[in-house]
């Protein structure tokens, strides 16, 4: 009973899959690009459409404070509306 295993340990290299949960279809389809030169975050869902910009002035701005912001707009919005 010689069985010998391979172990195949493929590392996947680490990119940024920076996909966040959307608020409005609930699916990890959120995209977020900063532009740091124009200081503007464009967020948009690959998957229902919804789509933002927002400012950031921080150089240590991150994508998910972009997130952050981004949900947090989209929830006051919808309040307001009720
Ligand atoms: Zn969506």
């Amino acid at each position: 009973m010689g069985r010998r295993r391979r172990k195949v340990a493929r590392i996947p290299k680490k990119r940024l899959p920076q996909v966040f949960l959307c608020p409005q279809c609930g699916k990890e389809a959120i995209r977020i690009d900063l532009s740091k030169e124009e200081g503007t975050a464009s967020v948009g869902c690959g998957a229902c459409g919804l789509a933002d910009h927002l400012p950031f002035t921080s150089p240590t701005y991150k994508e998910i404070d972009v997130y952050c912001r981004f949900t947090d707009k989209y929830y006051d919005r919808r309040k307001s509306k009720i």
